[in-house]
């Protein structure tokens, strides 16, 4: 299963700081249980697109010696099996969605050039069919008096919500305690709402 890296700063920091096994080594399997710290167990590797990095990052995993099951400690500015980071994906929806750019202009406000424009469009659609459970999900974050829009639409009212909590915020929350993925889950992974054991080799859209 994946769990998220607690970790917020620039990537280099979280390159010298997954180099150190002991650092964030779960203390128990959150999978089976079992009440001993699990053990290191290499990397695997994915690509990341931010603003500033476009690369392979490590992510670290750990084994429990009782259930065998590995552990992946993904950081948090990243969505399991997206290629872009968090935060690039946020400036595009919002530019996008919420300000009605045009989809040329909501790439360049996502920081990109070269993106093609069928991932804006595909993150646009995960987005809208996700819309709907987020905005329930993510009322326990909602600062108490925070003004609603009644009529606004789902899509509106929950880019409003991400952009006053927090994206990353919204993610851990909806990922640690829901299993819930801000884009949806693809066909290939166990949906949403229980502990899933994620294939890390699931191919990227
Ligand atoms: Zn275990």
């Amino acid at each position: 299963m994946q769990m998220l890296h607690p970790f917020a700063g620039p990537i280099q920091r979280y390159f010298d700081e997954i180099a150190d096994p002991d650092r964030y080594r779960p203390d128990h399997c959150p999978q089976c249980g079992a009440k001993h710290p699990l053990t290191g167990h290499g990397f695997y590797y994915r690509t990341l697109v931010d603003a500033a990095f476009d690369g392979v990052i490590r992510v670290r995993r750990y084994l429990c010696r009782s259930c065998k099951r590995t552990v992946s400690l993904l950081p948090e500015f990243v969505l399991p099996w997206l290629r872009f980071s968090i935060s690039v994906i946020a400036l595009f929806l919002v530019a996008r969605l919420l300000k009605g750019l045009t989809l040329v202009a909501a790439v360049r406000a996502a920081g990109e050039t070269v993106m093609p424009y069928q991932r804006g469009q595909f993150w646009i659609r995960r987005f809208q069919k996700q819309a709907p459970a987020l905005s329930l999900a993510l009322v326990p974050l909602e600062t108490p008096g925070h003004p609603r829009d009644p009529v606004a639409d789902f899509v509106s009212r929950t880019l409003r919500m991400l952009e006053s909590i927090g994206w990353i915020v919204a993610h851990r929350f909806l990922f640690s305690q829901l299993r819930v993925h801000l884009l949806g889950w693809p066909a290939c992974l166990i949906p949403t709402g229980r502990r899933t054991t994620l294939a890390s080799e699931c191919p990227a859209p």
